[in-house]
């Protein structure tokens, strides 16, 4: 990324010198990477600030595209707020959203997202992977279904691509949502890969002003930050076999450690169906901002990153029907690639002693 911002500090967007081709040419090798690791071809890649802005742009762009067409949309509760905020917003100017539930493992049913298929349903927007649990949703299978029904599907896959096998043409998606920091790329810079064939996707842009990305995100684009998110996809798809084993077996030391030192902790999300890096538990007798104080030299959140700050329960947790104080007192322990064993061991000692020196003193007993 170095030299963008020094050396070849051309615009990307310059076609009338070489200081320009220069910035178009990193920008463009970073676009085949991101487009060769999910099976895509470079000019379905639309370079956005992130997963955030690229959910905005499928969700409105789309339902202002076919607002003729139709005016439903169908999403599920446990989605990130990035999704379910721009399907409140069209709420708002009168679309209608079905909000699926989940089962208690996180996953919608494929059947229920058939069933609730209406002649107007113009999008069905679900994660491949959970931000706060890790549960996959069955993506290829709802893939099939929004094929058989010419209906759009617009998947968030901001946690799941770099770290699982991801093609486009396998899961059947229209629509993906891409950031490059969940990768170890630069903050601000994300993508939204936008399917050019059999179906040719349309929508609105949300921005105006200029015909960069071709149109659909106009704006003098973030050289360095593409230059960077190229390069950490190129890092990421090299062997993600072998680092998806050693993650989990990190996950599975870590769980065993504390489940062997400590009673009644339970896994939040599914069993097996879940990104190899993310462990969410929750502890009985125990209140959930203490024992996030207990473990401070651990950098472990409850609930999502975004939303720490707020005292509401997650509502990820909440869809999956865990009760309230369970909730509240949960942790997700995000393993990366430069986790160690040593980091492993740590962590999990610093949450046992924690819990057992809360659970001893603390007034709230029974959840
Ligand atoms: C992090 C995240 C986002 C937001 O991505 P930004 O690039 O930070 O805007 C959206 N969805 C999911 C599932 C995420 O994990």
């Amino acid at each position: 990324m170095l030299p963008y911002f020094s050396e070849v500090f051309g615009n990307a967007a310059s076609k009338s010198h070489s200081f320009g081709w220069r910035a178009e040419e990193a920008v463009d090798h970073g676009r085949r990477k991101i487009a060769s690791a999910i099976g895509a071809q470079s000019k379905e890649i639309v370079f956005t600030s992130g997963a955030t802005e690229s959910n905005n742009l499928a969700i409105l762009g789309v339902a202002r595209m076919f607002a003729e067409k139709g005016q439903h949309v169908i999403t599920a509760a446990t989605e990130h707020k990035a999704v379910l905020d721009p399907c409140h917003e069209l709420e708002r100017l009168g679309y209608r959203i079905t909000i699926l539930p989940v089962d208690r493992f996180g996953r919608v049913s494929p059947d229920d997202v058939e069933k609730s298929i209406e002649p107007g349903t113009i999008l069905i927007s679900l994660m491949t992977a959970n931000n706060e649990i890790g549960t996959f949703h069955p993506i290829a299978d709802i893939g099939k279904i929004a094929k058989k029904h010419g209906i759009l599907f617009h998947t968030d896959a901001a946690q799941a691509i770099g770290k699982t096998p991801f093609d486009v043409g396998k899961l059947g998606v229209d629509l993906v949502s891409i950031s490059a920091h969940k990768l170890y790329g630069p903050k601000g810079v994300g993508a939204l890969y936008i399917r050019s064939r059999s179906p040719r996707v349309r929508l609105h842009p949300v921005v105006f002003g200029g015909g960069h990305e071709r149109g659909f995100r106009p704006g003098t684009l973030n050289v360095p930050g593409a230059a960077g998110f190229g390069k950490a996809v190129e890092i990421a798809a090299k062997d993600p076999a072998d680092e998806s084993k050693r993650i989990l077996l990190l996950r599975s030391r870590l769980h065993d450690t504390i489940t062997q030192g400590l009673p009644d902790v339970h896994l939040n999300g599914h069993p097996t169906e879940r990104l190899p890096g993310n462990l969410n538990l929750s502890f009985e007798r125990v209140e959930g901002e203490a024992l996030l104080m207990g473990i401070k030299d651990v950098a472990v959140s409850s609930g999502s990153a975004c939303t720490s700050a707020s005292l509401e329960p997650s509502h990820v947790l909440r869809a999956l029907g865990v009760p309230d104080p369970l909730a509240h007192a949960s942790i997700r322990y995000g393993i990366g690639r430069f986790t160690t064993e040593a980091e492993i061991d740590f962590a999990a000692q610093a949450t046992i002693t924690a819990v057992r020196r809360l659970r001893e003193t603390s007034p709230l007993l029974d959840s």
